[in-house]
């Protein structure tokens, strides 16, 4: 167990409904009769409780952005944290949606030390993540919300779940198992969740992992520490009463999985009968599954049909690609329709245009002049980018002869209907919108290609790292005018393999291949120090290293 002190990220559970209902869902929804909203005050205090915490204050559910004060919150985060420092990319359109979401989280990463000064407790070696964070289902609401989210949070945890993922079931006691005492303290120590997920806020109090929360809150638990400063500091020893939670708990069996989207509960005995007590809807509507257990084992017809991934372990894949968690092709992030308007430059045009922004139901392209033919032209265009761009409601997207925008942009909300009816042009509007938020279309692929200042022109490069962050890297050299020679990977799978159109290679090989390149890029922000050590006992000299993230 560790302390939340050097958890990656601490939660802040602000809301338990939900559009989805998920098998087996980590907050167990559908299980309440009644959703909880936390009110505006404590979350004011949890996050205020998290002052000097060094990772990422998440914001969690259920899906939060359902909670009619979800941009109070958002606002605080922003007042607490600051503007974001970085370019926010999320304002052009995008193609690889969550690809870009998980260059930003990428970027986020900072050089972090936890309280002994090592940094080295935390998931993620010395590099963490460290501010707001959002997780969310992206439900019909995350739309209204995009422009403020992707203002405000460093890093999102998005899962659509329009694909495949697997639950593990939570409400399973290890007694109804008949594990023994002893084998079970160190099951309960050597929890995966505790271990790797997170800490959490709930409005009952603070909690040593989320599932202890979210059990509390179910089954009216006594409540959580009182969120006050520092509260995140107690080491396992003083976790305490808390632990019982653990006694009706399912994460650290080893048990299975089942697909989020049969909308079952697996269920032990001992727990079944408390859903019965809390009066569980879920139970009611025949969503719970309760498991046979035969010799201190879930019976084979008990357990999901659809396993998906062989065993339950710490390094279990909850999903097996990120990418999978949100499918772009169907997305309702994509605009499905706009109205299309002119209107007479005179006196009465601001007018006209609040009319127009009262009636539209979002999207809007507007025409800068009434001719039949640029009109065509216009909206084959915006046709086009829809189909293909997931758009930021609060850019202003600037095409020839017409402009494409939504009336939630917040630019027009703070502009406000008063001043609007007051204007005599479109370009009063422009000079209102926020200036960065203002896109020419005719520049998106130059705008969103991914760039680094730390890539010299004409130099030559070797990424030695090829997961996602070395792609991100790869797309940077590629952009910024360096030359990538060849890549490195442990891993002796990908020996041999394409990536990026090059080759990749054992780090052996960096030994006999020195002069090829003029630097070494480190695709791999968690084993950083790792890699840079390996590369230098290879005889690469500390100057050609390079690690291109903030640091
Ligand atoms: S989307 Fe998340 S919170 Fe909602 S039911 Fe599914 S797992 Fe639970
Ligand atoms: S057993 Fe459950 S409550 Fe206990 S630490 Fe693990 S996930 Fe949390």
């Amino acid at each position: 167990m560790r302390s939340p002190a050097d958890m990656q990220t601490i939660q802040i559970d602000i809301t338990n409904a939900c559009n989805l209902a998920c098998s087996n869902c980590t907050r167990f929804c559908g299980n309440h009769k009644k959703n909880f909203f936390m009110d505006f005050d404590t979350f004011k205090r949890a996050v205020d409780s998290l002052e000097g915490y060094n990772g990422v204050t998440g914001v969690m559910g259920g899906e939060p952005t359902l909670h009619p004060e979800f941009e109070r919150f958002v606002l605080y985060l922003r007042e607490k944290y600051g503007e974001r420092k970085e370019e926010n990319r999320m304002i052009y359109p995008q193609r690889e949606f969550i690809k870009e979401i998980r260059r930003r989280e990428f970027e986020s990463h900072i050089l972090r030390k936890n309280e002994d000064g090592t940094g080295k407790k935390s998931g993620c070696g010395n590099f963490k993540m460290y501010g707001p964070g959002l997780w969310s289902n992206m439900g019909v609401t995350y739309p209204k919300y995009y422009e403020l989210i992707n203002d405000c949070f460093n890093v999102q945890f998005l899962n659509d779940h329009i694909n495949e993922s697997y639950h593990q079931p939570g409400l399973i006691s290890r007694k109804d198992l008949g594990i023994s005492d002893e084998e079970w303290i160190s099951m309960r120590d050597n929890c995966w969740i505790q271990n790797e997920w997170s800490a959490t806020i709930t409005p009952k109090g603070a909690f040593f992992c989320e599932i202890a929360g979210a059990l509390d809150m179910l089954f009216d638990g006594p409540g959580g520490w009182p969120i006050e400063p520092g509260w995140w500091k107690r080491k396992p020893s003083e976790f305490g009463e808390q632990l019982q939670w653990c006694e009706i708990c399912g994460f650290a069996l080893k048990t299975f999985m089942r697909d989020a989207k049969e909308e079952v509960d697996d269920v032990s005995p001992t727990l079944y009968d408390m859903l019965k007590e809390v009066d569980s809807p879920r139970m009611k509507a025949g969503r719970t599954n309760l498991v046979k257990i035969e010799n201190g084992m879930i019976s084979k017809e008990s357990q999901a049909p659809t396993l998906g991934f062989a065993a339950v372990s710490a390094a279990q894949p909850y999903i097996e690609h990120y990418e999978d968690r949100f499918n772009a092709s169907n997305s309702h992030l994509l605009v499905q329709n706009y109205d299309v308007v002119y209107i007479e430059e005179d006196d009465s045009w601001g007018v006209g245009f609040n009319h127009i922004l009262k009636k539209s139901d979002g999207w809007i392209l507007y025409f800068d002049n009434d001719d039949k033919v640029s009109k065509e032209k216009a909206i084959k265009e915006v046709n086009a980018l829809i189909k293909k761009y997931i758009l930021n409601p609060g850019t202003l997207h600037l095409g020839n002869g017409y402009k494409f925008f939504s009336k939630f942009a917040i630019s027009l909300r703070e502009f406000g209907f008063d001043r609007i009816a007051h204007c005599n042009s479109f370009e009063e509007i422009i000079k209102a919108w926020q200036k960065k938020k203002i896109v020419p279309l005719d520049e998106i692929t130059e705008l969103t290609k991914w760039r680094r200042d730390s890539i010299e022109n004409g130099k030559r490069y070797i990424i030695w790292g090829t997961g996602l962050s070395g792609s991100f890297i790869a797309d940077a050299v590629e952009n910024s005018g360096g030359k990538l020679m060849y890549a490195v990977d442990i891993d002796p799978q990908k020996d041999g393999k394409e990536f990026y159109g090059y080759m990749t290679h054992q780090p052996l090989y960096v030994k006999e291949h020195m002069d090829e390149f003029d630097y070494l890029l480190i695709g791999h922000y968690s084993r950083f120090e790792e890699i840079r050590k390996q590369a230098m006992e290879l005889g690469v000299p500390r100057k050609k290293i390079i690690m291109p993230y903030e640091i």
